[in-house]
């Protein structure tokens, strides 16, 4: 596996997991993977001498940090904060020494903010907590995953400000990198990311992260449980990218509509008193 390189520098494929599951939900399982295919994915990555880096370790050698990007760099990252995360990839990241990134929903976690959006099992804070203890950056991914640019500057601050807080409260740390809910964004909404203070944030787009793309608009590649372990290793070159755009998309919107469905029954409860 070599590093895809062109004139722009070199092009760093950004993961992009969910759920670490063996019978996930219906509503997370396409985005979902099997505890054994993630620990296949992260055994593929060690044989390739691929050296994962967190997000705000990539943004700073791109910012010009002093350290040079290594040899096949490549970010594992996961959205949301479903428990498989703790449970099953934790000690597969362990057993290579990787770092990685978890964006966390933070009105979706089990405990004391929970709003009761998760769509599936969910970490609780004692497991970001741990997480965070070996290696794993902990990342803002808003408080209940809306699509931010539907949302007033009211309601975008608070999303963004609310997430930031709570993972400074509970992990002694500010956040300093953000995913966006659904992927997108909108130059407001890079703007307010950038004022509730991260340094960078990741979108889908189903591309390798170049440095050109800027630090609020790095792609990803979605891995899902239709990966096997021949694709996996097409998409961390940089290949079987185009391919799969199409479907991504398709996915990208089923999971809005979800969403879309569950605020509009939670609206309805709320109507009803
Ligand atoms: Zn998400």
């Amino acid at each position: 596996m070599s590093g895809p390189r062109t004139a722009d520098g070199a092009a760093v494929p950004i993961l992009m997991y969910h759920a670490v599951a063996h019978e996930p939900r219906d509503a997370t399982r396409r985005l979902s993977v099997t505890p054994a295919a993630f620990a296949e994915q992260m055994a593929i990555l060690a044989e390739n001498r691929c050296t994962p880096l967190t997000t705000a370790e990539l943004a700073g050698i791109w910012r010009g940090g002093g350290r040079v990007l290594p040899d096949r760099p490549v970010l594992i990252t996961f959205d949301d904060g479903y428990e498989g995360v703790h449970r099953y990839a934790l000690p597969a990241l362990a057993e290579h020494g990787f770092p990685a990134t978890l964006f966390v929903s933070t009105g979706w976690l089990r405990g004391p903010h929970d709003t009761g959006g998760g769509l599936d099992t969910m970490l609780d804070w004692g497991q970001v907590r741990e997480l965070a203890a070996q290696g794993v950056e902990i990342g803002g991914h808003s408080h209940t995953h809306p699509q931010l640019d539907q949302l007033d500057d009211e309601d975008l601050r608070f999303e963004l400000h609310r997430s930031a807080e709570i993972v400074a409260d509970e992990l002694g740390a500010a956040p300093a990198s953000f995913a966006y809910p659904f992927g997108h964004s909108d130059r407001r909404v890079r703007r307010a990311v950038r004022a509730a203070g991260f340094a960078q944030s990741l979108a889908v787009g189903n591309g390798l992260a170049r440095r050109r793309q800027g630090p609020y608009a790095l792609q990803r590649v979605t891995v899902r449980r239709s990966t096997g372990a021949a694709e996996f290793e097409r998409l961390v070159e940089g290949r079987a990218i185009g391919r799969t755009f199409a479907m991504d998309r398709a996915l990208t919107k089923g999971y809005a509509v979800v969403r879309r469905a569950r605020q509009a029954r939670r609206k309805a409860i709320r109507t009803r008193g």
